[in-house]
């Protein structure tokens, strides 16, 4: 997830500009920023990107999930569909929203299975939040076709998946909504940051307001004597890390992608040779971001075998069965419905009763998946790392001959 390791040049010139202006602000100071609007800028690029109508700037992908959910009306007591393999920010926010996360398997995309996506909507559903893990794709266009069966809105978590393509079409942008983050060690990064984008005007202008504090955006009027049609809060991107997306955002297609899809083919090459592995289904190959390359192992037994070997060798991969915070099984805090809260909300109602309270093995088809699950992060430069790990995948094949 390397955006960190092509930063050069290009950020340098975009950021100086916005420093030599002393705005930082996205919004205002017509006068001192000389026509300078980074955010705005990025905003309409990185919209285009996706061929989509809006995209918002925010202040990270937490953000992004936060302002979509508000964007969408999502009430306490709604339920939000999502996946039991994906970072916690994705059921956070549904918890902070006041809403209720529920969780679906994963099929071999490992992102949210389709087919068990049906069985768990109720008359509660809201929402359906599937998740672009690993830099590839859900089968996108199916969970679209069972939401819009049920009228129910799809935001698309694409976090880990910027850049991405089903069929030639941007991840993110074939539901209501689509969130993106650059935090530090996503693809495109701007230190911290996130977007929201929609082809719908009315949610655009909502999440709009709603991350600014409910400001109206009236540009007849100076902000200072803007009103407000809602309450809101303040998840604002700043010029900075507008100034850092757009020198970004030139490399993703030129250099980030081509150069990750290279090393990914190679490794993936050296695993190829060992039958018993196979690759996680990408259901649009073309459209893969090669953030991760991940594969499976027959058995949890080899799993393990197989990634003790590989650190063994001094390449390491990600077993994100013990990952604490990527997987459902490995969320204490959840499972165990612990918040600062002195009544226990959102896990217990006001009299101490369960309100949302989750079960350790509610997610069999996922824990079998993940837990012979294993992904090498892809890098832009790896040539002096690649051999290394050639020679790590060959060791370890012959510890899982057996
Ligand atoms: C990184 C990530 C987020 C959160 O993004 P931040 O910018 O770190 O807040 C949300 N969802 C997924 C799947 C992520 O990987």
């Amino acid at each position: 997830m390397p955006g960190y390791e092509v930063i050069g040049e290009e950020e340098k010139k975009e950021v100086l500009e916005v420093l030599s202006r002393k705005v930082l602000f996205r919004y205002g100071f017509d006068d001192q920023r000389q026509g300078v609007f980074k955010v705005k800028s990025f905003e309409k690029q990185f919209a285009d990107y996706c061929g989509v109508k809006h995209a918002l700037a925010v202040s990270s992908g937490t953000a992004a999930l936060r302002v979509a959910l508000a964007a969408l009306g999502i009430s306490p007591g709604d339920e939000v569909i999502t996946q039991g393999f994906t970072f916690v920010a994705t059921w956070e926010t549904i918890l902070d929203a006041g809403a209720i996360p529920v969780f679906a398997e994963i099929d071999d995309t490992l992102c949210l299975d389709p087919d068990d996506l049906a069985g768990r909507i109720t008359p509660r559903t809201k929402a359906i939040l599937p998740v672009h893990m690993c830099g590839s794709m859900a089968r996108i266009e199916e969970i679209v076709s069972v939401a819009m069966k049920n009228h129910i809105p799809v935001i698309e978590d694409t976090a880990q998946s910027c850049g991405g393509q089903w069929k030639g079409k941007a991840l993110g942008a074939f539901g209501k909504m689509g969130t993106f983050s650059f935090d530090s060690v996503k693809t495109l990064t701007t230190g911290e940051g996130g977007m929201v984008i929609t082809n719908d005007e009315d949610l655009y202008t909502r999440a709009s307001e709603y991350h600014d504090h409910g400001h109206d955006h009236n540009p007849s009027v100076p902000r200072g004597l803007e009103k407000r049609h809602f309450i809101g809060v303040n998840y604002r991107m700043m010029e900075l890390q507008g100034a850092l997306g757009l020198a970004q955002l030139k490399k993703l297609d030129t250099l980030i992608l081509p150069r990750q899809r290279e090393n990914k083919a190679r490794i993936r090459e050296a695993l190829s040779r060992i039958d018993q592995i196979s690759f996680r289904d990408l259901p649009d190959p073309a459209g893969d971001t090669a953030t991760f390359l991940t594969f499976f192992l027959p058995t949890r037994d080899k799993a393990g075998a197989f990634h003790k070997a590989l650190t063994q060798e001094g390449a390491g991969a990600i077993y994100w069965y013990e990952n604490t915070w990527h997987y459902y099984e490995q969320w204490e805090h959840l499972l165990e419905g612990k918040s600062l809260t002195t009544t226990c909300h959102p896990f217990r109602d006001e009299g101490g009763g369960p309100r949302c309270l989750y079960g350790r093995d509610a997610l069999p088809k996922t824990a079998d998946l993940v837990s012979r699950t294993l992904s090498f992060a892809v890098n832009v430069y790896m040539d002096d790392q690649i051999p290394k790990i050639v020679k790590a995948i060959e060791k370890a094949g012959t510890v899982i001959r057996h």
